[in-house]
């Protein structure tokens, strides 16, 4: 499948592959001899929550939530969930599994709701950082790219829920 017309790839499938079986290292490292549970955030991280879950050499149990987002002009981000999780997270290692962090809004929201259940761990794996656009501290774990901003599409990431079966990452020009 090509990329969009008016997009510029910006990480390969070989560079995604990459940096996806180094976090499954890493996270395999720190939580050696642990089981875990991955929170998956739809639908973006869903193609490398598949990915990443497969090389991870620990017993895991997957489990998915749906985050949406309002945003007015101020863009003060009012998070509710849609989807929770299906399994009590007391007492277990908990690891957020999501595409991007851009403002941190929906991963404030959703780390506050997660330690409300008494997770024994809990940490962020992000395939994409956009550091620079935080606008409430959230830092992750194990982090895949770090990339400025710009709008970013395919390998789970959508424009009004289209092209998020493109294998590549690109970045739409304004
Ligand atoms: P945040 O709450 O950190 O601002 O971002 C919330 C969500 O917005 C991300 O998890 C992601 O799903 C979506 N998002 C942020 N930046 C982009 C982008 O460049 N492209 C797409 N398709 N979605 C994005
Ligand atoms: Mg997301
Ligand atoms: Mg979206």
């Amino acid at each position: 499948m090509n990329g969009p017309s008016n997009g510029d790839l910006l990480y390969s499938k070989k560079q995604i592959a990459g940096e996806i079986r180094r976090l499954a290292r890493e996270i395999t490292i720190a939580y050696a001899g642990e089981e875990l549970i991955l929170v998956v955030v739809l639908k973006g991280a869903f193609f490398f929550a598949a990915d990443l879950a497969r090389q991870i050499q620990l017993p895991l149990i997957l489990e998915f939530v749906k985050l949406s987002s309002y945003r007015d002009m101020n863009s003060t981000g009012d998070v509710t969930m849609t989807k929770d999780v299906e399994t009590s997270l007391t007492g277990k290692n908990v690891l957020i599994v999501e595409d991007i962090v851009d403002t941190g809004l929906s991963l404030a929201f959703l780390r506050e709701r997660l330690l409300a259940r008494g997770p024994k761990s809990l940490k962020i794996c992000a395939l994409i950082d956009k550091k620079e656009r935080r606008k409430i501290e959230v830092k992750t774990d194990f982090t895949g790219l770090e990339c400025p901003g710009g709008f970013l599409v395919g390998y789970g990431l959508d424009l009004n829920e289209k092209l998020r079966e493109l294998p590549a990452i690109y970045e739409l020009n304004e």
